[in-house]
């Protein structure tokens, strides 16, 4: 199959960036192209109608009333000047004769000057459509233009005494101080795009690697955290990531992969845990029996009943041992179903207390009951497993005094009922007491003890209460324990 292509996050982004600034860029520098090239242009119109407007006037000056002619010698001084402006000037006098002429005068700069502009326009600007034009304007004595203000102050027109014709490259053209202007503005805009570019692609790259560098490192952690994990625990210490970014959302991921990592320790932890404990659990039992196996093989003790019991008392600890286990393994590992249904709190303990009087009596131990009426929505074999390891526990650590078994209403509207199973046996020691519900916690007292659990009773009732939405608690006093369970 054909490996798909795939682009690194960082490139992608630093491409997105660059091509998206690039467009603007480009975008940016047509429209001020075009936006000067209008004002420039409406200027550069104004500013050739006051120039015509300026040569007549000058042309006006330079007729003499007297002799009712024009100074021909400054005409020409003048002409030729505004040739060099690009300017061709023709004058005629009143009966339309020739005063003076710039192509009569000098053809071959009037040509030249004009070749120049045409050249400049159409070559430089790229600007079509320029021709030839030509503009009349009448000469008065005294000459000015009549004005609002003037007339109403008796100002009467001059008389015509001539025209002055003014050819041009049309319909505008640039000087060639203008066109120098407009060129370096060109050359000024084409090199600020090009830097603004080429910092637009430094920014994208340093942009994209600011954002993909969290982004890459969590994948990094992500990957080294499920290959820390394929085909079980490795032991390696997991890798955490800094998570202090001010991108909301980096942060929150690279807080959610190292919560993530944090669990996995957790339950690598617990994994770990367990299979000592369950070893250790298993070593005392086996070691006992293999010594009584191995001592009945070897003559040392007769295979008599005594020894023969000692040897099933262990294998039936085991046995319960395993079933101890199998039971918190479904709790803990599997989804606990709880087959809810409606009975009498009361009566479930009642029946409970009852299969632990010949064991009490044994023991020279009184079991009390505060019972009344609690009907409840519980899982009942559940429930009742809890009593049981529960009251086992209050008749094997006491050996003097009572075991009270009562069930009274609890909570802010009384909605809950508070089992209490209190005795008057060893007590737990404060320091025990957060760790009582623990697997495979046993206080140090009842450890030596040869009725000693494996510890695992206390851990299945506050699994069973926990998923009943109920609470377990353990406290103790100087003269006994008291397990109450809220429900
Ligand atoms: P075990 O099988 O050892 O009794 P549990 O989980 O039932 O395990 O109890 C854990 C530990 O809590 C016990 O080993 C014991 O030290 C302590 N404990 C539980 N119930 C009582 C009690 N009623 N009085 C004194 N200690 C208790």
């Amino acid at each position: 199959m054909k490996e798909k292509f795939t682009i690194s996050l960082q490139n992608r982004l630093a491409l997105i960036y660059a091509l998206f600034i690039s467009l603007a860029l480009v975008a940016l520098t047509i429209i001020i192209n075009i936006f000067t090239g209008i004002v420039f242009t409406s200027l550069v119109k104004t500013n050739i109608a006051g120039k015509s407007a300026e040569i007549v006037r000058a042309i006006e000056d330079q007729y003499n009333p007297m002799s009712r002619s024009f100074d021909t010698v400054t005409l020409e001084a003048m002409g030729m000047y505004f040739v060099h402006e690009g300017y061709i000037v023709t004058v005629e006098d009143e009966e339309g004769g020739l005063v003076w002429d710039a192509r009569s005068c000098d053809m071959r700069e009037c040509t030249m000057v004009l070749n120049d502009i045409a050249d400049r326009m159409e070559g430089r600007f790229g600007f079509r459509g320029g021709a030839l034009r030509k503009d009349q304007y009448p000469i008065r004595y005294p000459g000015g233009e009549p004005s609002l203000t003037s007339v109403r102050s008796g100002w009467v027109p001059g008389r015509t005494v001539g025209t002055v014709s003014i050819e041009t490259y049309g319909p505008f053209f640039y000087s060639e101080t203008e066109s120098a202007f407009l060129t370096s503005i060109n050359r000024l805009l084409v090199m600020a795009t090009i830097i603004l570019t080429f910092a637009s692609f430094m920014i994208s790259i340093i942009l994209s690697r600011a954002i993909a560098r969290p982004v890459n490192k969590s994948a990094e952690a992500a990957r080294q955290i499920a290959e820390a994990h394929s085909g079980g625990a490795s032991g390696k210490p997991i890798i955490r990531i800094d998570d202090r970014y001010q991108t909301r959302e980096l942060g929150e991921l690279a807080r959610s992969i190292n919560s993530l990592a944090a669990e996995l320790e957790e339950a690598e932890r617990k994994q770990k845990q367990l299979t000592s404990d369950i070893a250790h659990e298993l070593r005392t039992p086996l070691t006992c029996l293999r010594g009584g196996i191995e001592a009945m093989i070897d003559g040392v003790y007769k295979p008599d009943r005594e020894h023969l019991e000692s040897c099933l008392e262990e294998t039936i600890r085991l046995a319960g041992l395993v079933q101890d286990l199998n039971t918190l393994t479904a709790l803990e590992w599997e989804n606990i179903t709880i087959n809810k249904t409606e009975f009498d709190l009361g009566s479930l303990l009642r029946i409970t207390a009852e299969q632990f009087k010949a064991a009490a009596i044994e023991k020279g131990i009184e079991i009390k009951l505060d019972l009344m009426e609690s009907p409840v929505n519980a899982d009942y074999d559940r429930l009742k497993q809890v009593f049981i390891n529960l009251l086992s526990n209050a008749v094997k650590y006491t050996d003097r005094g009572s075991v009270t078994v009562s069930v009274e209403k609890s909570g802010v509207s009384g909605s809950q009922w508070e089992v209490s199973i209190t005795d008057t046996g060893i007590g737990i020691p404060e320091t025990d007491l957060p760790h009582v519900f623990e697997r495979f916690y046993r206080s140090d007292k009842s450890r030596n003890r040869s009725t000693g659990g494996a510890g695992i009773g206390l851990t299945i009732a506050a699994a069973i209460v926990h998923a009943h939405g109920g609470v377990i608690q353990a406290e103790s006093a100087e003269t006994g324990s008291v397990f109450k369970v809220a429900l």
